[in-house]
């Protein structure tokens, strides 16, 4: 046992579920269905663009903010795509990632004696920081299958103490992008308070079916308070490069600033460098990946559905969810844990990304993949539960 007086959020944590199921995945030569990122690497023009400037220069410290061309292109991307007006001088940082730009936010937002709500199923960054930072945690729990965020469940989490909330749309893991209707009902909370509203809307492009990515600063009088929080990994699919960014008005990101120069500083130069690019000239690969990304959904889903995974929509994002209580008895854990093991097949359990009271019966597969890898899973899961026999 140790002595030290470790900070307890982080002492009490493991390793992120991604990390176990994805060393998982390796052990077993699963296909890895879990851990969401792309198997594909985004446009070349990109990594060329960043080659030439780790090659050429500049490779020392960029501005702390950012480099100029990197915020230039956030705000004109802002601008093209929902009309917002950001001054690239005062109301856009690039952060190491979205992780950091959420952290940053959190940071920013919220300390001792300060609430901060988090929808749930959440992403599982959230939480710590918030704890970290001596803040307490309100849940706005949603519930199969229609996940859908009221009113009701708002204002019963938001108190005179709320300083931020977290709100992801799309939504990792369930693939849920909120309508205008719960944005609106959000928007009435968040009126009658003093909270600042923290977008994470890393997947803003990966929406489906026709369906808008509505950002809440798009709804009136919601700009003022609103931290919109972007990721070059998902829109380009480099999620390695971990180059993100938060835009919001500018005495809100002047605190996110004060918070990311003493996290990073900021980020690599190089990479911004090619984020500029790919934000100015390849927005086509973005639009092209997300009528990929539906087809391979529908593929997935076409796939599993007959072997008796009830499917939950998905509307957005890499991931698409399933009730397992077809198949099996045991929980979304054990049940992950003895697919990788059994059927080579890596998957992640969504109880992870509820604190407590969860269900225990979904599992979520990412379909950010190569079309042979999901026709690889498929067939496996096939010959699994193909056979009566083997259902639990
Ligand atoms: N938010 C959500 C909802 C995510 O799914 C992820 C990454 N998968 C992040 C934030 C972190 O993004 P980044 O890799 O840019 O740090
Ligand atoms: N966001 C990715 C996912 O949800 C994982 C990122 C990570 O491993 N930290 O699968």
């Amino acid at each position: 046992m140790s002595t030290f007086r470790f900070n307890p959020v982080f002492a009490g944590l493991g390793t992120t579920i991604f990390t176990q199921m994805s060393a998982l995945a390796v052990e077993h030569g699963a296909v890895n269905l879990g851990q969401g990122f792309p198997d594909e690497d985004g446009p070349p023009a990109i990594r060329e663009a960043a080659a030439a400037a780790l090659r050429d220069g500049p490779n020392q410290y960029p501005p702390m903010r950012g480099r100029i061309e990197l915020r230039k292109a956030i705000a004109a991307h802002a601008r093209r795509f929902y009309g917002f007006d950001y001054d690239p001088d005062t109301d856009v940082v690039v952060t190491s990632g979205a992780t950091e730009a959420l952290t940053a936010s959190i940071m920013a937002t919220a300390g001792p004696g300060d609430e901060v709500v988090l929808i749930e199923p959440s992403y599982d960054s959230y939480r710590p920081i918030v704890e970290a930072v001596g803040a307490v945690v309100r849940t706005v729990k949603l519930a199969a299958p229609d996940w859908r965020l009221t009113e009701e469940a708002l204002r019963a989490a938001f108190t005179a103490k709320t300083s931020a909330i977290v709100i992801n749309t799309p939504l990792n893991p369930i693939g849920r992008v909120f309508d205008r209707a719960e944005l609106e009902a959000l928007a009435r909370v968040l009126a009658g308070s003093h909270a600042v509203a923290i977008c994470d809307e890393v997947y803003e492009h990966l929406v489906f079916d026709g369906r808008p990515h509505i950002p809440l600063a798009a709804l009136p009088g919601m700009a003022p308070r609103a931290l919109r929080i972007g990721s070059s990994g998902k829109m380009f699919s480099l999620t390695g490069w971990k180059v993100g960014w938060v835009a919001g008005p500018a005495d809100l990101i002047r605190v996110v600033a004060n918070a990311h120069q003493f996290i990073t500083f900021t980020t690599s130069p190089a990479l911004q460098l090619g984020i500029a690019h790919g934000l100015t000239h390849e927005m086509d690969f973005t639009l092209g990946l997300t009528k990929e990304l539906q087809a391979k959904r529908d593929m997935l889903a076409n796939g599993i559905a007959k072997l008796g995974f009830r499917l939950l929509a998905c509307e957005g994002s890499y991931f698409l969810t399933a009730d397992i209580r077809g198949l099996t008895n045991e929980s979304d854990r054990a049940f992950c844990e003895r697919l990788v093991r059994e059927v080579g097949v890596a998957l992640i359990p969504l109880s992870v990304f509820f604190a407590e009271g969860t269900p225990d019966n979904l599992v979520r597969f990412a379909f950010c993949k190569k079309r042979a890898v999901i026709a690889e899973a498929v067939t496996r899961l096939e010959k699994f539960f193909g056979n009566e026999k083997t259902h639990r």
